[in-house]
């Protein structure tokens, strides 16, 4: 029974997490929040990771009930994500598994998404719709890859909400998308253009609810089309976004006109996490697949199909 710790922070959140054959023994998270206005730069990012990572493993092994000694692997995000944050947490990764001498493995943070939604959703073989701040993907299992079918050209989805956020200065406490959803629900009319002006007042709710709701109608296009493509009978939402009860809905009523089922998540998992890094660790492990110290580095780019996944056929 292979216990890994899971360790995430490849952008503004922090995690620690303990998975064990499938049950999540413990997921402790913090999450890096600046002013209204202001994103998240890469230096104060690693700065916080690392006054938190070091309490954030000793709060997940305690909510564990386990030592070090009880790991049997330490599974980390080697990317994609941003720089400085990235190798704060490889850092810890390496020590500790060098501490412990227990083997290493190193994680695309997409396909951990991945499999922390398969797991929760209790979905086989589903068509996945990743989007959040760094990432928006439409994926597909094929021939040992996590195949991409679709994905933006430009922005992320997450990061063009946030964007929204951060120009009309709404608080990104406990998130911007959280924030930007709420106002969007109070909106009263879904414009047609995003420019408001009257006389000498300006509404931003409505240009809000425009925002989000065109993004969200391309993604549904994109996902449906690729569900057609693949006969998927289940789509399964990951990433940030994937919160956004919004989007669920609408992805709700697409698949229930298909007959097709949909797994969504709330934020314990749909937000970056560390159990969901060790989940893909935990069938990395499983299978073999174990990171030497000198391959152990970070990347800022790694796509979701360069990794052979090998736990899967
Ligand atoms: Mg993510």
């Amino acid at each position: 029974m292979p216990t890994v710790l899971g360790l995430e922070g490849s952008a503004n959140k922090v995690g620690a997490g303990v998975i064990r054959d499938g049950r999540v023994l413990s997921n402790q998270r913090a999450t890096f929040v600046t002013p209204p206005g202001q994103g998240f730069a890469p230096g104060p990012v690693s700065r916080h990771h690392r006054q938190k990572l070091l309490g954030l493993v000793e709060a997940a092994l305690n909510e564990a009930g386990l030592r070090g000694a009880d790991i049997d692997g330490v599974a980390f995000t080697k990317g994609p994500g941003m720089g400085a944050p990235l190798a704060v947490v490889a850092a810890v990764a390496r020590t500790l598994a060098q501490l412990w001498g227990r083997p290493l493995v190193a994680v695309n943070h997409c396909v951990g998404h991945i499999e922390m939604g398969r797991l929760l959703g209790g979905a086989r073989d589903p068509l996945v719709l990743y989007v959040s701040g760094g990432n928006t993907q439409v994926i597909a299992f094929s021939r040992r890859r996590y195949r991409i079918f679709g994905e933006t050209l430009d922005v992320a989805v997450g990061n063009c909400l946030d964007r929204v956020a951060r120009l009309l200065k709404i608080s990104n406490d406990p998130s911007p998308g959280y924030n930007v959803e709420q106002m969007a629900k109070r909106g009263k009319r879904l414009l047609e253009l995003p420019y408001v002006v009257k006389g000498m007042d300006v509404s931003f709710s409505g240009l809000l609810s425009h925002v989000e709701e065109t993004a969200f109608a391309m993604l549904v296009e994109v996902t449906e089309r690729a569900m057609a493509l693949c006969r998927s009978p289940e789509l399964l939402l990951v990433g940030g976004v994937g919160c956004n009860g919004r989007l669920q809905e609408m992805l709700e009523v697409m698949c229930r006109a298909r007959g097709a089922r949909l797994c969504a998540s709330d934020d314990r998992f749909c937000v970056d996490n560390g159990a969901m890094i060790a989940q893909a660790g935990w069938e990395m492990l499983r299978s073999g697949q174990i990171t030497e110290i000198r391959d152990s580095g970070i990347t800022q780019r790694y796509r979701t199909d360069e990794v052979e996944v090998t736990w899967r056929d």
